[in-house]
């Protein structure tokens, strides 16, 4: 949720000073392969102490786990407000920023804007969410000063989130299927997208951001970092990670989704397959059982009609002296 709340206006205001003081922070902070070893620190507002405690755990534990898995440390104490109902969430956070919203990071500052859960019925689970904006302030201070594709930073969050739901795969191989899969570039607006779109954007983020990881690794993220932080630009640090431009990468992601969401690849997945049969025979149960229904209704009538031609009132006077035998 980065992008779309780090207002231009607030960005050239807060200005080259702390952009200066960014790099000067981001230079002195990255530190591959050293242990763990930092001073990180959470100021919580809007928080009753058992909330406020449990954000400070899960942030510390997510910066514990980005810093072990990347070497690099965020450099400053983290912001958390809750903004409640009666706070105006944009007033916070500025404008653009779309209702499906549960939280935002605001990197230039380096502050998360949550709402409240005891204003906003909660949508997703805390550790999700805190990990997740948490991860936007540390891919800020993986690419610098840069300026990260939205699918990135989404992805990257995501990633470290573990945000894959069920009906995600669904979602892809749809659109894939369909000819509406989205060219990353495009991800860029997804704060305009409507609820549909969004989530397949949001999809199509976890997938690259995997995608990328898997291929080239953190050795190949961390020298994407690098190669932006000494001023590098998009195309130098994806040639410095994967050895191919920015444009190939994407040639590459969007050959990579067609051949992995295809039938065959869609009946290759266990996962997918299991659901697949079990709707396959829970269709076959439910209609099994409305043809019994229906019989047993069938036959229900045909013994009520027996039952008016052949009740005693119906049958044929019998002769006063008649004996069962006849005589
Ligand atoms: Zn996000």
């Amino acid at each position: 949720m980065t992008a779309a709340v780090r207002q231009r206006g607030r960005r050239w205001r807060v200005g080259a000073s702390l952009a200066l003081a960014f790099l000067v922070q981001a230079s002195s902070v990255f530190a591959l392969d050293h242990p763990y070893e930092s001073n990180f620190a959470v100021v919580v507002t809007g928080a009753d102490p058992t909330l406020a405690k449990q954000t400070v755990d899960l942030l510390t534990q997510a910066h514990h786990d980005m810093a072990v898995a990347s070497g690099v440390y965020l450099p400053d104490t983290v912001r958390v407000i809750y903004a409640g109902r009666s706070q105006s969430f944009d007033s916070i956070v500025g404008g653009l920023f779309p209702d499906w919203g549960v939280a935002c990071a605001v990197d230039d500052q380096n502050m998360l804007v949550v709402r409240s859960p005891r204003d906003y019925p909660v949508t997703q689970a805390l550790p999700e969410v805190l990990r997740h904006e948490l991860a936007h302030l540390h891919f800020a201070a993986v690419v610098g000063q840069h300026r990260p594709p939205r699918w990135m930073n989404e992805g990257y969050a995501q990633q470290f989130a573990h945000e894959w739901r069920y009906g995600d795969d669904w979602i892809v191989a749809r659109a894939v299927f369909s000819g509406h899969v989205l060219p990353l570039a495009d991800i860029d607006g997804v704060n305009s997208f409507q609820d549909a779109k969004a989530r397949l954007a949001y999809a199509q983020s976890y997938l690259a951001m995997g995608y990328f990881l898997r291929m080239y690794g953190w050795d190949g993220l961390m020298l994407l970092g690098s190669s932006l932080r000494q001023g590098g630009n998009w195309d130098d640090g994806f040639k410095a990670a994967t050895g191919s431009d920015y444009a190939a990468f994407q040639k590459e992601f969007a050959k990579y989704i067609e051949d992995h969401y295809n039938w065959a690849a869609f009946l290759g997945d266990t996962v997918l397959l299991w659901i697949l049969l079990v709707l396959i025979f829970l269709v076959l149960y439910l209609l099994k059982r409305r043809r019994a229904t229906l019989k047993l209704a069938l036959w229900d009538r045909q013994e009520k009609i027996e039952d008016v031609l052949y009740s005693p009132l119906d049958r044929p006077p019998q002769p006063p002296n008649a004996s069962p035998d006849g005589n």
